[in-house]
């Protein structure tokens, strides 16, 4: 399927809508996504003025463990963890003429499915629901979260725009994503 670019979403012909919403129907969740330590991964959603994250990052890479937590270490790190993705400017900058304000943040310590005798994975998954005054000033985003976890190395990002997608990988060296493109 060819990409499409959020700024082609109105303009976008019929039949490739129908591909999408066929591939969207598939789509799984962030957290669904394949578990690999370094590499996170993100749904960004665009619905005209309103934007969502769904963010799924390995907790390796932001706690150091996956374990379930047992001891108070953990449960600290846990909260501390959970605190500074609940403040989105700690994650994602958006450009400050899109006048995107929070609507709702979340963030959750979220044990992964194992067979017995695996060892265990765990993920933070993180939910930003975003209203933006003006949507078509948001040119760009990068990603401060990779100045605060050094072993996060890339994330996955899928692009939704209305019912179209496309793919792209950010890195630490590039934590920037062009959106007019
Ligand atoms: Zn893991």
């Amino acid at each position: 399927m060819r990409p499409i670019a959020p700024a082609l979403l109105t303009t976008a012909p019929l039949a490739l809508v129908a591909a999408a919403l066929a591939l969207l129907a598939f789509l799984p969740p962030a957290a669904a996504q394949e578990h690999r330590h370094g590499t996170g991964s993100l749904v960004m959603t665009f619905q005209g003025p309103v934007l969502t994250f769904d963010l799924a990052v390995p907790a390796a890479d932001i706690v150091g463990f996956e374990h379930a937590p047992a001891v108070d270490e953990d449960f600290t790190d846990i909260a501390q963890a959970r605190a500074a993705f609940t403040d989105p400017s700690q994650v994602v900058a958006l450009p400050l003429q899109a006048g995107c304000a929070t609507d709702r943040a979340e963030a959750e310590f979220v044990p992964l499915a194992r067979a017995a005798g695996d060892q265990p994975h765990a993920s933070f998954t993180v939910l930003y629901e975003m209203t933006c005054e003006t949507p078509a000033r948001l040119s760009s985003v990068s990603f401060p979260l990779f100045g605060l976890y050094p072993s996060l190395t890339a994330l996955q990002v899928r692009l939704v725009v209305g019912n179209a997608h496309r793919d792209v990988t950010v890195t630490r060296d590039r934590p920037q994503l062009d959106l007019t493109r």
